[in-house]
């Protein structure tokens, strides 16, 4: 496999922290905020940051070993990546529980961090929010520091950081910033070795969303609807261009901005190929599926129409297959997302998507996935019970009445459950587990709740000291 990466910041400096992606290169190196995080720490003067995966043991900017870090920054996306944390830790020799770390300075950002409980032994700070301008108050405190470590009451005063040796009852703000700062140098790969992202630039149109959906983070959780400017977005292009190579720019953002036309137009004749990871129903158009170009587009549904109403996005069907109908003008395929065990569905809700899913490979090869719900913290679904074996019976009768669909596995999907709506019970469940290279799976974190070893779903709900 070749590895060839261009953007890539090769910097000396005293103080070396590392940025660490609790997941393979290809997953980590497509998230934007690892390139935020990597440009902001490189940009401060006496500042050099390096970037570690689980498939990068040693740093992919000097080949350094992790140990040799002060500051081990962990970004945080998903929940499997608490699992993978400590095992990284503990593969190399740095001790887990907080208290008995001398030397690293352990901190975590992302957007699990709307509830950091889970690894409340674990780090020494947890940036809670958009760290795009906590992040710089926290290097220029640092760089004034002779023993960060030693002296973390410093950082007490930075909005945004939760610090559980100082912060013991206190609610903390999620901090929420403008978007005036966007990565330039973004590390692109240009060889092999990454599959959705090779040779393109990140570029982050809009943060959060307009809508609500009772399931979803990212409507109810982080923060407010932002968008960025169409002359600004030609301008950190031409901008990253002059640091990094790339000939495809991915629009990133939950909800496209309603002149997502014309940005589409001006970086095209820029000439770039542009292409939407995701896109709303409403983006879908005559304008930009022919510009994009892209060979699959992807939609969720989510479920049947009446229960897509109750959880909050109010397109009917029928205006499914009228965009399905315009895509295949233009793309190859179609891919459909369905959650399924969401609150509220029956038997006919399953019998609809599996005959919406029918209806669409009628007009265009079509891809579905099934991804069983799992409730989140800070979403009107919180409290909701995953019920295993009825999950189980769903997934018998989508199998048997419609083939060759995707779905996730429900085992792994109730671990995250639990990481997702843990507190530290669960965490000390987890390092034990790793301490001990014991297998961490469903059964194991079933037996643990069997003997309330774990109190799940958590009484004390330690997610509600995050201010949203
Ligand atoms: S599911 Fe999509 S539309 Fe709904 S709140 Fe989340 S990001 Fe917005």
């Amino acid at each position: 496999m070749r590895f060839i990466e261009y953007g890539t910041i090769k910097k000396k400096a005293f103080n070396r922290f590392a940025l660490v992606y609790p997941d393979v290169y290809r997953a980590g190196n497509s998230n934007l905020g690892l390139h935020y995080v990597y440009n902001i720490v490189n940009d401060k003067e006496g500042f050099s940051i390096e970037r570690f995966f689980l498939d990068f043991e040693r740093s992919i900017e000097t080949q350094d070993m992790l140990k040799n870090f002060k500051a081990l920054l962990f970004s945080l996306n998903y929940e499997y990546g608490v699992i993978n944390l400590l095992k990284i830790l503990k593969k190399n020799n740095i001790p887990l529980l907080r208290e008995n770390r001398k030397e690293h300075l352990v901190i975590t950002g992302g957007p699990l961090n709307v509830n950091p409980f889970t690894l409340d032994d674990v780090f020494d700070i947890a940036f809670i929010g958009d760290a795009e301008k906590s992040l710089v108050e926290f290097l220029d405190i640092y760089s004034t520091l002779d023993d960060p470590k030693n002296q973390i009451d410093e950082f007490a005063k930075i909005e945004g950081l939760y610090i559980p040796k100082i912060h013991k009852e206190n609610k903390i703000r999620r901090r929420v910033e403008k978007l005036d700062y966007h990565p330039l140098y973004e590390p692109i790969q240009w060889g092999d070795f990454e599959e959705s992202f090779n040779k393109t630039f990140l570029l982050e149109v809009s943060r959060g969303c307009r809508n609500r959906c009772s399931f979803c983070l990212t409507g109810n959780a982080l923060g407010p609807y932002r968008e960025r400017k169409k002359e600004e977005l030609i301008n950190i292009v031409k901008e990253g261009q002059k640091r990094t190579k790339f000939e495809k720019i991915a629009l990133i953002g939950s909800d496209m901005p309603s002149s997502l036309n014309e940005i589409i137009k001006s970086l095209s004749e820029l000439g770039f190929q542009i292409s939407l990871p995701s896109l709303k129903l409403g983006d879908i158009n005559e304008y930009t599926i022919p510009l994009i170009g892209q060979e699959t587009i992807t939609l969720a549904p989510e479920s049947s129409e009446s229960l897509r109403a109750q959880i909050g996005k109010f397109y009917k069907d029928e205006e499914f297959f009228e965009k399905i109908n315009l895509i295949k003008k233009y793309s190859k395929y179609v891919k459909l997302y369905f959650i399924f065990g969401l609150p509220g569905e029956e038997q006919k809700d399953l019998d609809e998507i599996i005959n919406f899913i029918k209806q669409s490979r009628k007009i265009i090869r079509t891809k579905s996935s099934f991804n069983p719900f799992v409730p989140k913290p800070h979403t009107p679904f919180e409290d909701y019970i995953f019920d295993f074996a009825e999950l189980k019976e769903k997934m018998k009768y989508i199998t048997t009445n419609i083939k060759d669909v995707r779905i996730e596995d429900l085992k792994g999907a109730f671990i995250q459950y639990v990481i997702s709506l843990g507190g530290s019970d669960v965490g000390r469940f987890i390092i034990d587990g790793v301490e001990n290279d014991t297998n961490l799976t469903y059964s194991s974190f079933n037996k643990a709740i069997e003997k309330e070893d774990i109190v799940f779903p958590s009484k004390e709900k330690e997610w509600k000291r995050i201010g949203i």
